[in-house]
């Protein structure tokens, strides 16, 4: 079922998460492990990201080195299908731009369709780790605009060969990626939101954002959509934050704020067993308040562990 359906069709806010697929060579029970616990509380839907690949260097025999490109976390469509299958709930993988070709993007939508996935978050995707700025594959996408461009026309049963009649069109609800602190690339929010817009004018029906711990940012960026004539509904993505060192990780990883009273806080925690508490607390007091706002889903970030989600999900929902 599209994802805009579910939310035009509730009463209330929903509840919905995002898992990575496991390392290669794992088994996909660690992913089952930390869906199980959360199942309690329905969700909407399951997010499954998608990492591209990484180059690392290998030492040969003679002590040259090789470039080698590796998939650490292989597995979304796989894993969006089993999720389906097990639990009757909708998985959304997401597609990127970086490391495929316009023709694998439209193949790999073609699967997606005939597994019955409906709803899918279109994004450009992060550069590769050894990269300074992002690359698109040659015969590739630039930016997350393009391939929204591309889903809409299959929705619309245009495929890349033109001489292709009578195509079936795919039937996507497509959602697209919101950054309530700006997208680190973008040099304002103006210009940030504008992109934004060409998005959903070009077919995005839902905005899921990037985390952010202090809600006054997400209110203000929801405004801001708004005066821009961006109508699509907004979901929050929260993360707990469990440990010390993402203080600095974080915002260095996801370029957001930390607010000073989270900081002074967990400046204060003796060990990360007192860190997360303090991070379990600050998501359920801003669940709290984004519920009470009214917003259409609580999207969590459950990296992969359900313990700080599940005591959050218990205390608001
Ligand atoms: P875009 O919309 O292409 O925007 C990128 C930058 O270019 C922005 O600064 C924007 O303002 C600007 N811009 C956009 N369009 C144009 C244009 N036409 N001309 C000029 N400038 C333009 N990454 C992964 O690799 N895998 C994942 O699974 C994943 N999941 C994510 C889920 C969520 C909810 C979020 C918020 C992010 C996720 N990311 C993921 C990270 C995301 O891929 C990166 O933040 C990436 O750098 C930007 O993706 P985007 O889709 O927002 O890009």
């Amino acid at each position: 079922m599209k994802l805009t359906e579910k939310i035009a069709q509730s009463k209330s806010t929903l509840f919905s998460i995002e898992i990575l697929p496991p390392l290669k060579g794992k088994s996909i029970q660690s992913i089952y492990d930390s869906i199980d616990p959360l199942m309690e509380f329905k969700p909407a839907f399951v997010d499954v990201t998608y990492h591209r690949e990484e180059y690392v260097y290998k030492k040969r025999e003679g002590g040259y080195l090789e470039k080698v490109s590796i998939r650490k976390r292989p597995g979304t469509v796989g894993i969006c299908a089993a999720i389906m299958n097990k639990y009757n709930v909708d998985a959304v993988p997401h597609i990127i731009c970086g490391g495929f070709t316009k023709e694998e993007t439209e193949n790999a939508l073609i699967d997606l369709q005939f597994l019955g996935i409906d709803n899918v978050l279109a994004l450009r995707g992060d550069s590769i780790k050894t990269e300074a700025a992002f690359v698109p594959e040659p015969g590739g996408h630039n930016y997350a605009l393009d391939l929204v461009q591309q889903i809409n026309d299959m929705n619309k049963g245009k495929y890349m060969d033109e001489e292709m009649k009578d195509a079936e069109p795919t039937n996507f609800c497509m959602g697209i990626a919101g950054y309530p602190e700006k997208h680190f690339e973008a040099p304002n929010m103006y210009s940030d939101l504008k992109y934004l817009k060409a998005k959903v004018d070009a077919g995005a029906e839902y905005i899921v954002t990037q985390m952010f711990f202090d809600n006054k940012k997400y209110f203000e960026f929801v405004k801001s959509c708004r005066d821009g004539g961006i109508n699509v509904p907004i979901i929050p993505g929260l993360k707990m934050i469990t440990q010390k060192r993402q203080l600095n990780a974080l915002p260095k990883i996801f370029h957001i704020d930390m607010p000073i009273d989270l900081y002074k806080e967990i400046e204060k925690c003796k060990d990360d067993a007192q860190v997360k508490e303090v991070g379990i607390n600050w998501a359920i007091q801003q669940s709290k308040e984004l519920i009470k706002n009214n917003v259409p889903c609580m999207h969590f970030y459950t990296m992969g562990t359900s313990e700080t989600t599940r005591r959050v999900a218990s205390a608001v929902f």
